[in-house]
């Protein structure tokens, strides 16, 4: 599959790899990383070196060898999964800005951070027996169930999804903006879990 090349403003907002893993799987950003410890590519499990810019900024590199088959290098989906990613799981933690979706229609809901227990990345997703989706993020609740998919897209679908928790959104779009998610798919519905739960009723 041809992918777009990531722009390079968005290379120098986020780096060619936003985020190491720690070998606890913790996500930690350059910045915070230890020169002493290991660290993971999360796109592509190899291992990282942390390194100094001119300007003595710490950021991520790929081993020489292990550089040329991760999609980091090249993919604006790959990037902005982990972008998007990395701002669910500082929401998640109580840090950082919520984030929003907002429905093909245009209306706009907040994820309740509370919902969410777990991200999971690409999972194969088969709908109606038949065809299997990429989700790149799927957010789980505390029951292990998928309660939202995100496929992040170049371009938009021309057969949509037609999944009531099926959220397309444009990659692009992400690295611009990764705190809204604006939804390309008309089939999507607002997912229960991003509507206040009703106040129960008192009859007395
Ligand atoms: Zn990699």
């Amino acid at each position: 599959m041809v992918q777009t090349k990531i722009r390079p403003k968005y290379r120098r907002q986020y780096g060619v790899i936003p985020y190491g893993l720690s070998s606890t799987g913790k996500i930690i950003l350059p910045k915070e990383a230890n020169p002493q410890e290991p660290y993971q590519c999360p796109e592509c499990k190899g291992k990282l070196i942390l390194r100094l810019s001119k300007l003595k900024k710490p950021y991520f590199s790929h081993y020489p060898g292990e550089k040329r088959k991760c999609k980091l290098n090249y993919s604006s989906i790959a990037l902005a999964k982990h972008v998007l990613r990395f701002v669910l799981d500082q929401w998640m933690r109580g840090k950082g800005d919520p984030v929003e979706v907002q429905l093909f229609c245009g209306e706009r809901h907040e994820i309740p951070r509370d919902e969410i227990n777990e991200i999971k990345l690409n999972q194969r997703i088969r709908f109606h027996q038949k065809r299997r989706y990429l989700s790149h993020l799927s957010l789980l609740d505390r029951y292990g169930q998928s309660i939202l998919h995100i496929e992040l897209r170049e371009k938009s679908r021309v057969h949509h999804v037609k999944h009531p928790s099926w959220l397309e959104v444009a990659s692009e779009e992400i690295l611009s903006n990764p705190y809204l998610l604006s939804s390309l798919n008309p089939y999507m519905n607002t997912p229960y879990f991003l509507n206040p739960a009703p106040q129960q009723l008192s009859l007395f």
